[in-house]
């Protein structure tokens, strides 16, 4: 398919999938080769590349790291991996858009997966983790009675999130999810943590949209 004729909503999550993974691979490379120019990225690398566990936790605490002065590797910090990325993705833009053809097509859910993952024949929407209806996060939204500002700019829809953010968008790890809980749950708690704290979240909402309706 096309790429214009792809469901927006789609479009943004393989984006966002491959901003990842592009990431992933070129700290891969970075922590590997001890080069500051990422000189070892190409297509045939970018092809065999397999993430590890090990580089998924180095990544991640780049990724969540306090302060970009900590030190990352090779006697560098986060910063200095950040710099190498920029500096790669500005001085080559036509190896990335290469990297992104092989990314959508074997790195990211399918847009199969993804139909099915909004689909409603199954009964309406729901948040995966606080089992919050669509249709009441919607009421919330359009009630106003939600404090939240960003979200009449982040859209009245649900989110996707990474079940586990070690491995990335990829079908079988992506949850449907609300605004609420993908900013809660982060990459701190796995599914299993997450849940009891998930479903207090939709019982204090339910317990807002109650108030809103008995006044
Ligand atoms: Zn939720």
């Amino acid at each position: 398919m096309a790429t214009e004729s792809l469901p927006p909503r789609y479009k943004a999550l393989r984006r966002r999938s491959f901003e990842r993974h592009l990431d992933l691979y070129l700290t891969a490379i970075y922590l590997l080769d001890g080069d500051s120019q990422l000189g070892g990225a190409n297509l045939a690398t970018y092809k065999k590349f397999e993430s590890t566990a090990e580089l998924r936790a180095a990544y991640l605490r780049a990724e969540q790291a306090p302060n970009l002065r900590e030190p990352f590797a090779h006697s560098r910090t986060v910063q200095d991996l950040d710099k190498a990325i920029r500096q790669w993705r500005v001085t080559n833009p036509v190896l990335e858009a290469e990297l992104r053809t092989i990314h959508d097509q074997h790195h990211c859910l399918s847009l199969t997966d993804f139909q099915q993952l909004i689909s409603t024949q199954a009964g309406e929407l729901a948040c995966e983790y606080c089992e919050l209806k669509e249709s009441e996060f919607r009421r919330l939204i359009a009630l106003g009675i939600v404090r939240t500002k960003r979200l009449r700019t982040r859209g009245r829809s649900f989110e996707f999130d990474c079940r586990d953010p070690q491995h990335g968008y990829e079908a079988g790890n992506v949850a449907l999810c609300c605004y609420w809980c993908n900013n809660a749950k982060t990459d701190e708690f796995d599914v299993e943590e997450f849940k009891p704290i998930a479903l207090a979240l939709a019982a204090a909402w339910r317990q807002r949209l109650a108030k809103h309706t008995s006044t």
